[in-house]
């Protein structure tokens, strides 16, 4: 995974320094603290995510538990890794699923960002898992969206809904909605919901994805961003957020050349958790995101 190359490498190098000394000075600390924060605001990680993350491991890192530590520096490494596990949202979140089928997914996030893709993706993988998915196209937005759609389920051999060809202009939410009752009435157990892209973020086409939110009650609204985005990350990701309440997050395009400010941000600025990362255009290339596997790749 090509993405977070050069912030992996500062800091892996930032830290072994650090492993040289035996007894750790405050200046140690501070100096390393300072590396880190650089390291991190390089990479794009959003200003307030960088304070906290720095201010955390600083108090840790002088505090009694490094004090008392046989080895201090690898104390520190330690502390970091914990950190970095906290930033990327702890624990590992599953996905949700209906006590009672269909599990309604809807997926939202800017136009390019990934989404159509990754519905393919999530229906494959669901479909590994038994499930029945039917995707439905939502966004009637751009002329080819949904055949394209309709392209990416027959990769992953899932069933689409779609308006009908000539009525493209239609109705998304009523779409949407039309769609979660067909998959009850065919007995598909999952739903998928591709919505509208946009190339910034746009009032109207938010409220048509509010009101598909609110026409279909999804179990998961799971927001798909492109981790190579950069500085836009928080303030998309919260655009998204007031706009759509998303539920969780999917990293895309991992496997880029991104200095991983976006995937090191959005968990922390909007308290959800990432639930999948895009690794590839392939079907086959995506996973289940830990936070604590991805911290390790970061401090390899
Ligand atoms: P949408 O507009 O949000 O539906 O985005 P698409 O699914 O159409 O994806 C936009 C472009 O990004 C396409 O060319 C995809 O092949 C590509 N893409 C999607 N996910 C990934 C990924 O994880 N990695 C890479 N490298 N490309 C991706």
């Amino acid at each position: 995974m090509a993405t977070f190359g050069t912030l992996s490498d500062r800091l892996t190098e930032t830290l072994r320094n650090l492993r040289t000394k035996g007894k750790l000075t405050a200046a140690d600390v501070d100096g390393t603290v300072r590396e880190i924060r650089r390291a991190l605001l390089d990479a794009d990680v959003a200003l307030p995510v960088v304070k906290e993350f720095t201010a955390k491991v600083r108090e840790r890192a002088l505090g009694d538990e490094v004090n008392r530590a046989l080895n201090p520096a690898q104390q520190v490494v330690q502390i970091v890794n914990d950190e970095l596990v906290g930033i990327l949202g702890g624990q590992q979140r599953r996905l949700q699923m209906a006590k009672t089928a269909p599990t309604v997914i809807m997926l939202a996030g800017l136009q390019g960002s990934g989404k159509t893709t990754f519905a393919g993706k999530l229906a494959k993988m669901l479909e590994k898992d038994g499930h029945t998915p039917l995707l439905v196209a939502c966004d009637l937005q751009r002329p080819n969206a949904v055949n394209q759609l309709q392209v990416v389920a027959e990769r992953a051999g899932a069933a689409v809904y779609a308006p009908e060809p000539g009525n493209g202009v239609g109705d998304p939410v009523r779409v949407a909605r039309d769609g979660v009752e067909v998959a009850r009435r065919q007995q598909h157990d999952v739903v998928i919901i591709d919505t509208a892209g946009r190339l910034g973020v746009d009032a109207e086409l938010m409220k048509q994805a509010s009101d598909i939110r609110r026409a279909t009650d999804p179990d998961e609204v799971l927001f798909v961003i492109d981790a190579m985005i950069g500085q836009d990350a928080v303030n998309t990701a919260k655009a998204f957020q007031d706009g759509v309440d998303f539920t969780g997050v999917v990293l895309s395009k991992l496997d880029g050349d991104a200095r991983g400010g976006a995937a090191l941000s959005v968990a922390s600025v909007t308290g959800r958790p990432i639930i999948f990362a895009s690794t590839g255009e392939g079907l086959e290339d995506v996973e289940a995101f830990h936070p604590d596997r991805m911290a390790s790749r970061i401090l390899d």
